[in-house]
């Protein structure tokens, strides 16, 4: 381990040593490139988080640039995962990278190797939502959600055996909202992502146990900021059925 790189982060009371081991040894999948994404790898692999797999499907395009900050004029028409790992080995040349160039399905369970800790969801849309959900009951390996629109955000962990997300939006309708349409303030995605880096870095830390179940809710127009707590549903179709292999 570089003592030296985590100095500041050594420190705190529920890190020390052992807690830098496990964040340095940490696995995470990441769905999607986007600006999400962006915010929250930073920080993560600056956190130390020793791995990572980012899917994603996409080119880079001029109307990312405003919000997909590690994206340059140059990356125009390439592919996102591999420009954004490119960015962030210049800066962490000891952090492994694994690109998947394609859209994350349902039945992509075998592309998330077994000793993976976590997913995150960094895409806009409910369909790629509900996939990493049935991933991660299938595969025992918790998620974290992020969202935004306009100027609200929210994120939320959900850990198989605690609820998931059918508990808590059960047959939400698909949605055609997303920043596509509606718009987003481009400070919006480095607060949410930066925010998910944190709950992630807690969550691998086993700091806050009773965080589990807990939805939080951003506007960022008034600062508002709202948690909600939710349970498992006991009538969940998805819980009760789904197998983990
Ligand atoms: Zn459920």
């Amino acid at each position: 381990m570089n003592l030296n790189k985590y100095s500041r982060q050594i420190p705190l009371s529920f890190v020390g040593l052992t807690g830098q081991k496990r964040i340095n040894e940490t696995k995470i999948a990441i769905i999607g490139a986007g600006a999400l994404a962006h915010s929250c790898s930073i920080y993560l692999a600056a956190g130390g988080v020793g791995e990572f797999t980012f899917f994603d499907q996409d080119i880079v395009e001029e109307s990312n640039l405003s919000r997909q900050i590690f994206f340059s004029e140059q990356d125009i028409g390439k592919s996102k995962v591999k420009c954004l790992i490119k960015y962030l080995e210049k800066i962490h040349d000891k952090t492994k990278f694994n690109s998947i160039e394609k859209f994350f399905c349902k039945n992509d369970e075998s592309l998330i190797p077994s000793d993976y800790h976590l997913i995150i969801n960094a895409s806009d849309n409910y369909l790629t939502r509900k996939s990493i959900n049935l991933v991660s009951l299938k595969k025992n390996i918790p998620w974290l959600d992020m969202g935004i629109l306009k100027m609200q955000g929210h994120f939320c962990i959900y850990n198989p055996g605690c609820g998931c997300y059918e508990c808590l939006f059960q047959n939400i309708p698909e949605s055609t909202r997303n920043c596509s349409f509606s718009g987003i303030l481009s400070p919006v995605c480095g607060v949410i992502g930066s925010y998910g880096a944190n709950e992630v870095l807690k969550y691998i830390l086993n700091k806050n146990q009773n965080f589990i179940n807990e939805y939080i809710q951003f506007d960022l127009d008034k600062n508002i900021f709202k948690k909600f707590f939710w349970k498992k549903n006991k009538n969940c179709i998805l819980c009760q059925n789904i197998q983990s292999v």
